[in-house]
């Protein structure tokens, strides 16, 4: 990991020092400044470039993706952008088989993101057809090397921050209640909490604060290695079932299920619950989290995010039980999803 302002300037020495003879870019619209400035440094190394990126990495768009990295003849992936950029490099990585091998084989990543979503630090890929989307753990996918320049989410607008701060969020305190949780993992998500939400309120107060931006990116890497380890529980199910089923926006979902979950699980972990309340500077772990949101200005609400009510009905029939320190019924579905619905503080 490679951590500071101006870090993008390293990228190319990184992709370097992995041994990598030819390296295709993916970048996001957002990133094309930043992606000019790794071309340029890349020089002969420098492959191709793909710009066209796409949420939930559609089937379609990975397809011809690994054509074209199989056309230029490729042993590295540059992902700059968000999660969607990432997720791109990881589908092609997932599948590719390099003609010029870098240590032991197959095409490595190296990623520079510039939200907070966290997916440079997990092994953890998606690809999406027909409307649904499958995930599946490959270590050929995590990124070799992460290279985090505040400089380039300094420009991301508020409300694309707060939402992908909530998601960051969500990976830290589901992290402390899954069935994989450990004390090493708590303590990564306790930190990662505390940097995300000082990092949030700094950037509400100045947008551009690049101090605050590089909380923001420490905050997010902590928040992925947590998610790496301690995996998914009922949160992140419920808001892929969501987001999956009734295509609701990936990260602010998370700001409004987020909140009700932790409100029925958090007592379950009271040691974790402290600790994370210490972090966030609250004496009440669910409502801290609606109030940072509330003020953060994410919709903590799943109607304002297009669910009619029969749909959170509809949802609580067909969740599937998972193991959760509660009991997962159907009835706590419906209840979790009904206040996530009407937004109802904790
Ligand atoms: P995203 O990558 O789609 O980016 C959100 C928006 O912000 C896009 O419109 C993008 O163009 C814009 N953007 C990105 N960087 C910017 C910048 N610096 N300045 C201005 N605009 C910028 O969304 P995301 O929330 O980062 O990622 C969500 C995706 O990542 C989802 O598909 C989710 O499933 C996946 N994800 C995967 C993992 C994993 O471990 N595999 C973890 C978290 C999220």
């Amino acid at each position: 990991m490679v951590f500071g302002a101006g870090s993008l300037h390293r990228v190319a020495g990184e992709v370097e020092a992995l041994g990598v003879r030819r390296a295709l870019v993916v970048a996001t619209n957002s990133a094309r400044d930043a992606a000019d400035v790794v071309e340029q440094q890349l020089g002969s190394r420098f492959a191709g470039r793909i710009d066209g990126v796409a949420q939930h990495v559609p089937t379609e768009v990975a397809t011809a993706a690994r054509a074209r990295a199989r056309k230029v003849g490729v042993d590295a992936i540059v992902a700059i952008g968000g999660g969607s950029a990432i997720g791109l490099a990881k589908a092609i990585a997932l599948t590719a088989t390099s003609t010029a091998e870098v240590g032991g084989g197959g095409v490595v990543v190296v990623a520079v993101p510039t939200t907070y979503a966290g997916s440079e630090m997990t092994p953890v890929w998606g690809e999406t057809a027909g409307g649904s989307k499958t995930t599946g753990t490959d270590m050929r996918v995590l990124p070799r090397v992460v290279v985090y320049d505040p400089v380039l989410s300094r420009g991301l607008p508020l409300k694309v921050t707060a939402a992908s701060v909530a998601n960051a969020v969500a990976h830290c305190v589901e992290a402390v209640w899954t069935p994989k949780a450990d004390p090493i993992t708590e303590m990564t998500a306790v930190e990662g909490l505390r940097a995300l939400s000082g990092g949030l309120r700094d950037v509400l107060v100045e947008a551009g604060d690049l101090g605050a931006r590089e909380q923001l990116l420490y905050g997010a890497c902590l928040a992925g290695s947590a998610l790496a380890t301690a995996g998914t529980g009922l949160h992140h199910k419920l808001c892929h079932l969501l987001g999956g089923t009734y295509n609701l926006p990936h990260a602010e979902t998370h700001a409004a299920v987020l909140p009700q979950v932790t409100r029925v699980n958090a007592s379950s972990v009271p040691q974790a619950k402290a600790r994370l309340e210490a972090a966030l500077g609250t004496t009440d772990l669910a409502r801290g989290l609606f109030d940072l949101f509330q003020a953060a200005g994410v919709p903590t609400s799943l109607r304002e995010l297009g669910l009619t009510e029969a749909q959170v009905a509809e949802a609580a029939a067909r969740f599937k039980p998972t193991d959760n320190p509660v009991p997962v019924t159907e009835d706590l579905v419906r209840d979790v999803l009904t206040r996530a619905w009407s937004g109802t503080r904790p």
